[in-house]
């Protein structure tokens, strides 16, 4: 069974001094979580303060918002997987719509990270979803077909199934627009299908696939009702302590309901 996984992406936000003091609070309103697992992921200037904040037995995974494919080098203004590891990080997103709109990364620069996240054994979440002109132009199983099968080029079945799945329409990011549940499922199904093809039979079923997009505390149990969808990768709801403590209750609770 696919345990439910929520991550914080705090994107460009907080201060390392700042997600101290976060953590600090959301320790206290989420002192143990049962049954899922959860992730924060602060910008790379404050993973050191994150980590060092978390309470030894912390339930809360550590992880970032991107790395780059070389291990080290002349490489000015990257960070690497060996350093993310050392770091304590369990995990990183690949692929942010951000990364894909603003900073141009392609198919092939993904392919490459997620190779690099998986040979130092950190999780990859590649991160997919289609823009507005994209769904209106009827291309989305296309578009999503494409970043799936260039992010996952070339790895082995066993790898593959390492990996996590973020759908994220790039119209519902951070717009307060979020899609419906049955929007989601509907693309999260083609995605399994997918990975069937390209992991084998039964990959779809055993990876995990989240969906992000305006997720908040109204709207999050919807997603969670579907039995395609494993979790929400978070952005402007995971930055107040409280909403993101919520956030956790109800991913846990949909965990619960499911295993009785
Ligand atoms: C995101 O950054 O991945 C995201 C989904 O943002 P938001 O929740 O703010 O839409």
């Amino acid at each position: 069974m696919r345990t439910r996984f929520l991550v914080g992406n705090w994107k460009m936000n907080k201060t390392a001094s700042e997600a101290a003091l976060f953590v600090q609070q959301l320790s206290q309103l989420a002192p143990t979580i049962s049954g899922i697992e959860v992730g924060l992921t602060p910008p790379f200037t404050a993973l050191h303060a994150v980590h060092r904040a978390l309470p030894a037995a912390s339930p809360f995974l550590v992880g970032a918002q991107d790395l780059y494919w070389e291990d080290k080098g002349a490489f000015t203004g990257e960070v690497s997987g060996p350093m993310l590891k050392d770091l304590g990080c369990k995990f990183v997103l690949i692929g942010h719509s951000e990364r894909r709109h603003l900073f141009g990364e392609q198919d092939e620069a993904t392919n490459k990270k997620v190779t690099a996240a998986l040979r130092h054994d950190l999780q990859p979440i590649l991160c997919i979803g289609e823009r507005l002109d994209e769904r209106e132009g009827g291309l989305t199983d296309s578009v999503i077909e494409r970043q799936l099968k260039g992010g996952l080029a070339g790895l082995s079945v066993e790898a593959i199934q390492k990996v996590t799945i973020a759908y994220e329409p790039v119209w519902a990011i951070g717009t307060g627009r979020a899609a419906t549940a049955e929007q989601a499922a509907q693309v999260h199904r083609h995605i399994r299908r997918l990975l069937d093809t390209v992991g084998g039979v039964g990959c779809g079923a055993h990876i995990r696939i989240l969906y992000g997009g305006s997720v908040t505390p109204q709207n999050l149990s919807s997603f969670l009702a579907s039995e395609e969808i494993d979790g929400g990768l978070v952005g402007g709801a995971c930055l107040d302590p409280a909403s993101f403590a919520t956030l956790i209750d109800l991913t846990a609770a949909a965990q619960s309901q499911k295993t009785g």
